[in-house]
Parts: structure tokens; sequence; C-alpha cells
């Protein structure tokens, strides 16, 4: 509570008494903790790959590294590192904007066996590298669903990069579509290592990772289930995971048939 008291005063009377407002700032608070936190999370997560480039940069700069091979090796990492701080501020970006509601999205007709595999083809490359074999249950009867299609493949790609990256070689990840007469649901499984129920809540934040060093060096930036959440609560769906550790994970999501 924030307290404001100011006197009433008369040039005959002096101070006769007092005026006393109270203000909750409790929601203000907590605004402004969040904002804080925001700016201190993005600083972090900026300055990993730059302190990195730099790293290599002055290597490089002070002949640590003789040899051409060696020198390539300080190149090829200073070029990953910048393409993840490219990838970085654009999620960033496009974060905040879903955030601030400034989306203003074509609906499309989606019809889930082409989304399926439209995404499955795209991950194709990554799929093949690590051998993951990829099983399809599409409920019979599946209706067309409105949807943005860009930003729905956007939200299948994610989960099924995350299934391939968290997944054992040679594993196996489940896609399903089923439906009712409000929503169609799909859902992507996985054979790897699930998530500990405590951190369950937290996995949709921004930056929120199980085990942050192998997280992060597994590519992510930790933003992709936000981004995921927030392009489904715009389409008015909910999003939902149950993992257990050691098991694997099953993401999933739902569209209603007939958004408000
Ligand atoms: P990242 O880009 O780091 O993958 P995400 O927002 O997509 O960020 O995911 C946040 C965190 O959730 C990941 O860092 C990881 O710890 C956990 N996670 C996401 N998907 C899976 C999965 N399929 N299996 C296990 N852990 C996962």
């Amino acid at each position: 509570l924030l307290a404001r008291v100011a006197p009433l005063w008369e040039e005959k009377k002096g101070i006769y008494g007092a005026v006393g407002v109270l203000q909750d700032i409790t929601e203000f608070k907590k605004t402004e903790q969040l904002r804080r936190d925001l700016i201190a999370d993005v600083s972090h997560e900026l300055r990993t790959p730059l302190t990195s480039i730099q790293g290599f940069c002055e290597a490089l700069l002070d002949g640590v590294e003789e040899d051409r091979v060696a020198q390539e090796e300080c190149l090829k990492m200073i070029h990953r590192e910048s393409l993840r701080l490219n990838q970085l501020i654009n999620e960033l970006l496009d974060l905040a904007r879903l955030e601030a509601g400034k989306v203003n999205w074509e609906l499309n007709p989606i019809e889930v066996p082409d989304l399926f595999a439209g995404v499955l083809f795209k991950l194709k490359p990554q799929l093949a590298e690590k051998q993951i074999r990829v099983e399809q249950e599409i409920t019979p009867g599946v209706p067309v669903v409105p949807g943005n299609a860009g930003r729905i493949e956007q939200v299948l790609s994610n989960l099924l990069e995350n299934a391939i990256r968290f997944s054992p070689p040679g594993g196996v990840i489940k896609m399903q579509a089923t439906y009712n007469e409000n929503e169609v649901s799909i859902s992507v499984s996985d054979q790897g290592p699930g998530i500990p129920g405590e951190e369950l809540p937290f996995i949709w934040e921004r930056f929120y990772r199980v085990e942050k060093s192998r997280s992060r060096a597994l590519g992510g930036t930790g933003l992709g289930l936000a981004i995921v959440k927030q392009i489904v609560e715009n389409h008015g769906g909910k999003v939902a995971v149950i993992s257990r550790q050691g098991t694997g994970s099953t993401f999933s999501f739902t569209l209603p048939l007939a958004p408000s």
C-alpha cells in the first residue's frame, strides 16, 4: 500500500486536520517486477553468445590459433553464435508483438493431414539425421479447422523440433490429431528424458529451461514454447503438456472449430 497524507491548513486555524489516501499498488509493483525480470533475462541471454563471439575474435586477433584449421574453427563458432543471436532477437521481437496482441491474422482452412505433411517435409533432414521414425495417427473425419496456416505450422514445427531434439537416436515420435464437436486437438509425443513434474507449470515461460546448460547446449533459445502458447491462445485454443521423467513427453494444443 502506498500512503499519501496532506495536512489541512487555514491561516486562522493553523493545521486542523489531515487527508490521507491509501493506494493499492500491488499490481503496479508486479508489472514493474516483471519488466525488470524481462530486462535481466534478455540481457543475460544476449550476453552469452556475445561473450563467446568476443572470445573467439580475441583469440584470432591475438594470434593464439596459428594453424589454418584452428582459425577456421574459430570463425565457424563466431558464425554459429551470431546466427544464434539473430534468432534470439527475431524470436524476442515476435513474442513482444504476439504479447501486445498486435496480430491481425488471416484465417485459412487448415487440413490436418496437409499440416502434418508440410511440417514433416520441412524437418525431414533433422529426422533422418537422428534416424527418428514418426507415427501419425489422425482420427478419420477430422474437420477442417480455421487458423492462420503459417502460424499453426510454426506451432507444430516448434513442438516437433523439440521432440526431435530431446529424442534418443532411433526413437519414435507420435503425432496425433483428434476432435470433438468444439475443437481439434493435436499432439506430439516423444520418448525423450521427460520433464520433472514440479517444472511442468513453468515450461511455457520465456527462457525457462529444464537443466539450463544441457538445454542451451542442444541449441534452443528458451522462447519456443512461450511463442507456441501465445499463438495458440491468440487462436482461442489451449496448450497442455503431460510428461513423466524417463518415459517421454506429450505436448498438445487445441484449435476451436468456431474461433470467437
Ligand atoms: P528451447 O528453445 O530451449 O527448446 P522451449 O521454450 O522450446 O525452449 O522449451 C523450454 C524448455 O522445455 C527446454 O529448454 C527444455 O528444457 C524443455 N522441453 C521442451 N520440449 C521438451 C521435450 N520434448 N522433452 C523434454 N524437455 C523439453
